[in-house]
């Protein structure tokens, strides 16, 4: 068979197991082989009868000596085989629930062998069986007992159990041709690596756990060695093949800006200036990442890496998620501009179709010299005349893809900075972002107090409620957050709507509220953000569209109903909407209780307040897969590696990959080999 045929040519996949195939992501061949094992049994040492204890698993070997078979339950319908087998060492009793077929199979004198759960045998004064066999094999006698290796384990499926799996992957590895290589022969032999063929076939059929942490790692290192090659490649390209904007060193301009802002950097944010001053003085252009958590200062780097464009004579974006924050943005630059004769506009979905065009056509005529907006500012109609930094603030959706998309908008390829609060984990960065290069803004600037953080379940909400009350009537503003809450499982959880009914109407009585979430019009939802922001509003209930980069100082209360429906990276955010002022913050996380995981993330909560902390905390409870979907950045799923464990072989991947860009030859194959087989992902560009 070849690779890519599809999976009902082999025996026993008729068009409803396919389907089933399908479901799971399996429909080729080389789908197939690729469908790990979730687990193995390890039946590479069986154990002797005298040595098995109660309440373990354990792979053993014996003669059966004798078979009994019992009914029992309503009329008998239950039946009850259990063989009792003989090693040598000692007696073992196997039972079997409703396998009354297999009776004829257990002779006395054949052989078992069989790898389950040994516990003491019901009514069998001390005596040990083995009940729930996850594998076992009769055999004839005489036989020599099988060399065990390891049984994989499949996440099966409704109609697919695991001796299909194992049957199927039999045949298919029996039909197989040989996988083709993608590792250059030089790395493999620098880092050890066994070849792709064996490397996959040991994944299923492993001989021994040595065998199995092989190919393993072998297949670990070559999904991240392929992404991290991938990512320097576009890095190389950017660098090599484009002409970049030279900045000059910082002049008056600038430091007119810098002096008059309303405080000093920080050290973290004033090294990821110098860091980010240095690369725009480059002539190759600029792919900065700047980390920093919520409430770190980020907008002040890119101001003045903004204004540092504009003194070079060339003008600036900013790109903001959302339309909000975007004139959040615009608000701010035009406040701290205000001393300089710098233009600013906000290109905002919220113009007429006349505004829009005027917009437009001053953006081209460079009457304009730091532009803000959304995703629109790198769209077809907008032209500038000379563009040379574009700064995009919680980036998650712009990829690779839009990266690649700014060559296209001029002569020189722009800078680009990178803003984001999504506080990831060291070792992702490398393999999220491996082809930018990374500041980090670690401290908050001083006279922060650090926001208490309580879980409270649902008995409190009314002593909670009064005490947001009381903070009001103290002057301050509060957020109420409820989860958003899909069409299809209304429950018994309250919407927003009613939540926001019910405290109006209630112990807020009298308080001016306001209600945002994701249904409103575009102009409905700001015109209550910007009541919020102004202070005419005090309290806010909302589903998560506050989640990111709002800044209301003033705002000292979140409370979050029904914490536990909410991912920490969401919680932690969340939680950056406060503690933006002098005022001492309070977050509130309603929920908790009974279920394990999310429990552990709300205390996880109260215990930090470090946005690294606990992404690392959040890495390890979701595990990397969910971890990387939540970002949308496309980096496609790993099947084998994990980030989190595997922290050592992407660090030797990395490591390989940046020698592979040196060797003429390496990098011809691998660049090949990406093209191949991660089109989707990197071709474009590479291709470009
Ligand atoms: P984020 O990194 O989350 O985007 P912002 O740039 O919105 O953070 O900054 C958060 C708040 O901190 C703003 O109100 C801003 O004016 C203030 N701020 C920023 N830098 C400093 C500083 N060095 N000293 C004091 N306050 C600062
Ligand atoms: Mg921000």
């Amino acid at each position: 068979m070849e690779l890519l045929d599809g999976v009902g040519k082999l025996s026993g996949v008729g068009p409803k197991r396919a389907e089933t195939l399908s479901r799971l992501g399996i429909v080729t061949l080389f789908d197939l082989l690729t469908y790990y094992p979730r687990a193995y049994i390890d039946q590479t040492t069986a154990t002797p009868f005298s040595k098995l204890s109660a309440g373990t698993e354990a792979t053993v070997w014996g003669v059966v000596v004798s078979v009994q078979e019992r009914r029992s339950g309503r009329g008998g319908k239950l039946s009850i085989l259990t063989a009792y087998l003989s090693d040598g060492t000692g007696y073992l009793a196997m039972t079997w629930f409703n396998q009354p077929f297999l009776k004829k199979k257990l002779d006395e004198g054949r052989r078992i062998f069989a790898t389950g759960r040994v516990d003491y045998a019901y009514g069998g004064h001390g005596g040990l069986a083995m009940t729930q066999m996850s594998a076992f094999e009769i055999l004839e006698e005489n036989v020599d007992a099988p060399r065990g290796g390891m049984l994989p384990v499949y996440a099966a499926k409704a109609n697919l159990n695991q001796n299909f799996f194992r049957k199927l992957m039999t045949e298919a590895f029996a039909k197989k041709p040989e996988l083709p290589e993608v590792i250059p022969e030089s790395v493999r032999n620098r880092y050890s690596l066994i070849g792709r063929d064996r490397a996959v076939t040991a994944m299923h059929f492993p001989k021994s756990p040595e065998e199995l942490s092989a190919a393993r790692t072998r297949l670990a290192f070559e999904e991240l060695y392929l992404i991290q090659c991938g990512l320097l490649l576009l890095k190389k390209k950017t660098r090599e093949k484009e002409q970049g904007v030279r900045h000059l060193m910082s002049g008056a301009l600038v430091k007119k800006v810098e002096s008059s802002l309303p405080f000093r950097l920080t050290k973290g944010q004033e090294k990821a200036w110098r860091e980010i001053a240095a690369d725009m003085e480059k002539p190759t252009p600029m792919r900065r990442l700047v980390q920093g958590d919520v409430g770190s200062g980020k907008t002040a780097v890119a101001l003045l890496a903004l204004v540092k464009t504009v003194e070079n004579g060339y003008q600036g974006a900013l790109m903001a998620p959302t339309e909000i924050l975007a004139r959040q943005h615009f608000e701010t630059f035009s406040r701290l501009l205000k001393a300089s004769e710098v233009r600013i506009g906000l290109l905002s979905g919220k113009l007429t179709a006349k505004q829009h065009k005027e917009m437009i056509a001053s953006i081209a005529a460079h009457e304009i010299d730091i532009v803000v907006g959304t995703h629109a500012l790198i769209q077809d109609d907008v032209r500038y005349d000379e563009l040379g930094l574009v700064v995009t603030d919680e980036q998650h959706r712009f990829g690779i893809a839009q990266r690649a998309e700014l060559k296209k908008r001029g002569a020189k390829t722009p800078d680009v900075l990178v803003m984001t609060a999504t506080p990831i984990p060291r070792t992702m960065t490398l393999t999220v972002y491996g082809d930018l290069d990374v500041s980090r803004i670690e401290e908050l600037p001083p006279g922060r107090r650090p926001v208490r953080t309580f879980v409270r379940t649902e008995e409190r909400r009314g002593l909670i409620y009064a005490f947001v009350r009381k903070e009001i009537e103290a002057g301050r503003q509060a957020y109420v957050v409820c989860p958003l809450i899909e069409e299809s499982e209304e429950m018994e959880l309250p919407s927003a709507e009613a939540i926001y009914q019910e405290l109006s109407g209630g112990v807020f009585r009298g308080i001016r509220c306001g209600l945002v979430h994701g249904k409103l019009k575009p102009k409905e939802k700001d015109e209550v953000m910007r009541s919020f922001y102004e202070g005419e509003t005090k309290l806010l209930v909302a589903t998560t569209v506050i989640e990111v980069g709002v800044d209301v100082p003033n705002a000292t209360v979140i409370v979050v109903e029904h914490a536990e429906r909410f991912g920490l990276a969401q919680l932690h955010q969340l939680r950056g909407r406060i503690g933006r002022g002098r005022f001492q913050s309070y977050c509130i996380l309603i929920g908790g209780g009974k279920e394990g995981a999310a429990n552990e993330r709300l205390r996880a909560m109260e215990r930090t307040a470090s946005g690294f902390d606990l992404a690392e905390e959040d890495l390890r409870l979701r595990g990397p897969g969910q971890f990387f979907g939540s970002m949308q950045h496309g980096l496609g799923d790993l099947k084998v590696a994990n980030v989190l464990r595997d922290t050592d072989i992407l660090l030797r991947a990395r490591r390989a990959a940046m020698e592979t860009m040196e060797e003429t030859r390496d990098m011809r194959y691998v660049l090949d080999v990406l093209r191949l087989n991660y089109s989707d992902r990197f071709g474009k560009i590479l291709d470009a």
